[in-house]
């Protein structure tokens, strides 16, 4: 008979959560909607369990990897980003853990587009306008007008999984794209995206030929009319390329007065108090946020000062929030079930139990020989 697996999944993750109760698991589900405390995770842990499933909420650190230590099989976390869980710390304890990138991918893209469209175009404070009855007349300019992002150059930040896709969506919109990663460069992507905007143009499907290429991170910055970011939050200790405060008084002073920023990456990638009075300063023109140096959102961050609310977006970590994305059981489509199959892999033991070639474990180098 096969070991009943005991897992603990720090979240509701749907559906997803049946497969395991259908290969005859011992599963407990945190029931509120709210992040369970350290305590209890760490209470479980060391009930032990064989696995925890966890969400980017969730610090997950040298104490719970000491606490799982000959127990705990593996972690499998609802997310592309691990920041929230200690990498060096999991190799200690040689505790494999999983991320559910790629499925994400598209949603992540599409959402930064939106939300450039939302901040240049003013969806936002125009809708306001007419629902607090202040639509007055119609008029060539007034109250106000966007910005379009036809035509207009996008800086995109890390050129990674959803920096790619952010191009391809950008590219439909006739736009040159000044790239900057200063870890990985796709040059074959680059050269397929330069052919389809050559196409176009020869085709006169686009009606100026457009170009995309890489170029250092000032030249981005003070190039471009609305910038992207898309890469992992990375602290000096992780990466020789950290971004933890990437965007800081320094570099959003290189941006265009007119230029706007848009992340979906990671809170601590931006220096909030930094952003908040180029904002409040006008610095730069606008920003739309999905992510917080500390979420939920303080209510008193200064970037829900008042004086900013006409240029600055803000939504609740939200852009990989679409229903096949986030809960579908195919590990192929959703983050659940790849989450699921993540942790089934590596408890049963999948690729002969060599957790160097399970597709989602993250920290494979803890078991290389
Ligand atoms: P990825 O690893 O495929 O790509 C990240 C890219 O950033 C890599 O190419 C890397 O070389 C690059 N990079 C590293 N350091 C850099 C630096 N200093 N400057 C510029 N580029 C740098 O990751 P991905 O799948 O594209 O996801 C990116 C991040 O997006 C995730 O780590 C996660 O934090 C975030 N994310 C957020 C949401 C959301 O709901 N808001 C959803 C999905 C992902």
């Amino acid at each position: 008979m096969t070991k009943r697996f005991r897992v603990f999944a720090t979240c509701d993750i749907g559906d997803a959560l049946n497969i395991l109760r259908e290969r005859g698991y011992n599963l407990e589900v945190y029931p509120k909607p709210e992040a369970p405390s350290k305590g209890l995770i760490l209470e479980k842990v060391k009930s032990g369990i064989d696995g925890l499933i966890t969400t980017l909420r969730d610090k997950i650190d040298g104490e719970v990897f000491a606490a799982g230590e000959g127990t705990l099989k593996v972690v499998a976390q609802l997310a592309v980003g691990f920041d929230n869980i200690n990498r060096a710390d999991a190799n200690r304890y040689r505790i494999p853990f999983t991320n559910t990138a790629d499925v994400l991918t598209e949603a992540t893209a599409e959402f930064a587009l939106f939300a450039l469209g939302d901040l240049a175009r003013k969806l936002w404070t125009s809708e306001k306008m007419l629902r607090e009855k202040r639509w007055g007349y119609w008029h060539p300019f007034l109250p106000f007008l966007g910005d379009e992002i036809t035509g207009k150059t996008i800086g995109i930040i890390g050129t990674g999984r959803i920096g790619l896709a952010m191009i391809k969506k950008c590219e439909g919109f006739d736009m040159n794209i000044l790239c900057y990663d200063p870890a990985y460069e796709n040059h074959d992507y680059m050269r397929t995206i330069q052919e389809l905007k050559d196409l176009r143009y020869v085709r006169k499907v686009c009606l100026e030929q457009t170009w995309i290429r890489y170029a250092q991170l000032e030249e981005v910055l003070s190039q471009s009319d609305y910038v992207s970011v898309h890469v992992p939050l990375l602290r000096e200790s992780e990466s020789s390329t950290p971004t933890y405060h990437l965007f800081n008084e320094k570099t959003l002073r290189m941006m265009k007065p007119t230029a706007m920023l848009v992340n979906t990456s990671r809170g601590p990638v931006i220096d909030e108090a930094a952003l908040a009075k180029a904002l409040r300063e006008k610095w730069i023109a606008g920003a739309a946020l999905d992510v917080y140096e500390k979420e939920p959102l303080a209510d008193d961050s200064p970037l829900r000062d008042a004086d900013i609310e006409d240029r600055c977006r803000l939504y609740p970590h939200y852009a990989s929030a679409a229903r096949i994305t986030r809960l579908s059981p195919d590990p192929n489509k959703g983050m659940a079930g790849r989450c699921v199959q993540g942790l089934v892999d590596v408890l049963e033991g999948s690729y002969d139990g060599d957790f160097t070639k399970m597709p989602y474990v993250v920290n494979k180098e803890a078991f290389s020989k």
